[in-house]
C-alpha cells in the first residue's frame, strides 16, 4: 500500500482534512491536479459570515456554520502554531448597510430573522452606522452590525494549511490528475493518475470541489452532482488612511450582492457575482461594473484607489445546496467531502475536523451526520 489514505484535492476541504490526519499519525498522500489552492479555496473571499448570509430555510447549514465558526479561534491558533504561518484571522466584525429602499426592506427582514433564530445583530441608525465605520457613504438608510462574523485571508489559509500538513508527515503531490479512483469488490483500491501511474490506498477521499463529477471509475450516482456557481472578484489598494476597516456588505438577497473585506497586507477584496457560466475564466466588463459600482455606493472612497487585480472563481455546489460529507455506504473506504458552496473557508474548521475523526474512530460526529451522502444529495 503506497499510502493509508488518499486526498484527491488539495483546496481547504482536502488540505484540512489532510492536515488532521497526518497530525493523528496517518500516512496521507493529498493529490492536487494543479497547486495547491487553485480551485475555489484562493479565489474566496473569506467572510466568515453565517450571520450577515443567513438564508431563509437553510437551518441545518447554518447550524453547521456556527459550529465551524465557534471553532474558528482554536483552529486558527492550532493551524498558525503548526505551520508558522499568520492566516490574518480579524474579528472586527460585518456592517450590511442598507442604500436603497429595497436594501433597507431586504435588512429589516433579515434582522426580523436573526431575532427569531437568536443570531446576534444590532440595528444601527445612518449616524450610527458612520460612527463604527467613517469610510460609509453619506447616503445610507441604515445598518446592522454583525459583532461575531469575522475574516481570514484564504490564500494564507491555504499556504498554512499545506505547510501544516507537510511538517505533520503528509505527502502534497502537485500537478498530478486523478483520471479514476479503482476499486475491487466494491472496495476502494487506490487511483489512477492521467499518466496512468497508480497510488495505492484503502481509503479515498473526493475534494475536488467543482470537478468531482468529472472523476472516472466509479458507478453512476457515487458521486454528488456538484455544478460550478462562478463568481466574479476584484481587488483595489486600501488607502492610506484606509478606506474602510471593516467587512461591509449590502444584504444578501439583493442584486448585486457586493462586499469589501479589507485585509491586513493593504488590499481590499470586492465581491462577488453568482453566475452559471460553467468553467469560464475570464471576467465579463459588466460582472466587474457591478462590483465596482456597488463597492462604490457603499464606500465612495473606494474610486481613488488602485484597480489591482480581477479574476473568477468556481464555487461547488450540490442540488440542494448542502454540503457532502461522509462515507459512500455503497463503496468501502470511499468519502466524500464537497458541495460547501458560498461558505467553504466558514466551513473548513469543522470539514476537517469531523470529517478526520469520522475517518479515524469509523463513527460520524452529530455535527456532521445531517450531511452524510444519500439518495438526496447525489
Ligand atoms: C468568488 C468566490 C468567493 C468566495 N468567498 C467565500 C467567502 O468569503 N467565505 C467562504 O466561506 N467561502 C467563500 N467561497 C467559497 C469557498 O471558496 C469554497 O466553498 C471552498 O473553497 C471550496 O473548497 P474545496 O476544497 O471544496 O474546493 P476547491 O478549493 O475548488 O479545491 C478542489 C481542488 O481539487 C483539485 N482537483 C479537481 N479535480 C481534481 C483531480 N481529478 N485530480 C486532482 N485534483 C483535482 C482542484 O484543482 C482544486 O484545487 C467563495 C468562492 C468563490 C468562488
Amino acid at each position: 500500500m503506497d499510502h493509508e489514505t488518499i486526498i484527491i484535492g488539495a483546496g481547504v476541504a482536502g488540505l484540512g482534512i489532510g492536515w488532521q490526519l497526518a497530525e493523528r499519525g496517518m500516512d496521507v498522500a493529498i493529490v492536487e491536479r494543479d497547486t495547491v489552492g487553485s480551485g475555489a479555496s484562493t479565489a474566496a473571499a473569506g467572510m466568515l459570515a453565517p450571520v450577515s448570509e443567513v438564508e431563509f430555510e437553510e437551518d441545518d447549514r447554518l447550524e453547521l456554520e456556527l459550529a465551524s465558526l465557534e471553532m474558528y479561534a482554536d483552529f486558527v491558533a492550532e493551524l498558525e502554531e503548526a505551520s508558522g504561518v499568520d492566516v490574518d484571522y480579524q474579528t472586527t466584525g460585518t456592517i450590511i448597510v442598507a442604500i436603497d429602499r429595497d436594501e433597507a426592506e431586504a435588512l429589516d427582514r433579515i434582522h426580523r430573522y436573526h431575532d427569531e433564530l437568536g443570531l446576534e445583530a444590532h440595528g444601527m441608525t445612518p449616524d450610527e452606522a458612520r460612527e463604527r465605520e467613517p469610510g460609509l457613504s453619506p447616503n445610507i438608510r441604515g445598518g446592522l452590525f454583525c459583532p461575531g462574523d469575522h475574516q481570514v485571508d484564504p490564500g494564507r489559509l491555504v499556504d498554512a494549511m499545506a505547510q501544516a500538513f507537510e511538517r505533520a508527515g503528509g505527502t502534497l503531490v502537485e500537478e498530478a490528475e486523478v483520471e479514476r479512483v479503482e476499486t475491487e469488490y466494491d472496495s476502494v483500491e487506490g487511483v489512477e493518475l492521467a499518466g496512468g501511474e497508480r497510488m495505492t490506498a484503502s481509503k479515498v477521499v473526493v475534494a475536488a470541489g467543482a470537478w468531482t463529477p468529472d472523476i472516472e471509475g466509479l458507478p453512476d450516482g457515487v458521486l454528488p452532482h456538484v455544478r460550478p456557481v462562478r463568481g466574479e472578484m476584484l481587488e483595489c489598494d486600501r488607502g492610506d488612511p484606509s478606506v474602510v476597516d471593516h467587512v461591509v456588505r449590502v444584504p444578501q438577497q439583493t442584486r448585486p450582492n457586493v462586499y469589501l473585506a479589507p485585509k491586513s497586507d493593504g488590499r481590499i477584496v470586492v465581491g462577488a457575482t453568482s453566475e452559471e457560466r460553467g468553467f469560464d475564466t475570464t471576467p465579463t466588463a459588466g460582472g466587474i461594473y457591478e462590483l465596482l459600482r456597488g463597492a462604490w455606493r457603499a464606500v465612495p472612497g473606494i474610486y481613488d484607489e488602485h484597480l489591482l487585480r480581477t479574476w473568477t472563481g468556481f464555487r461547488p455546489v450540490t442540488l440542494d445546496n448542502r454540503p457532502v460529507l461522509g462515507p459512500v455506504d455503497s463503496i468501502d473506504g470511499l468519502w466524500i467531502a464537497t458541495g460547501h458552496g458560498r461558505n467553504g473557508i466558514l466551513m473548513t474548521p469543522v470539514t476537517a475536523r469531523a470529517v478526520s475523526e469520522a475517518i479515524l474512530t469509523g463513527s460520524m460526529p452529530d455535527v456532521i451526520a445531517k450531511f452524510a451522502p444519500n439518495e438526496d444529495s447525489l
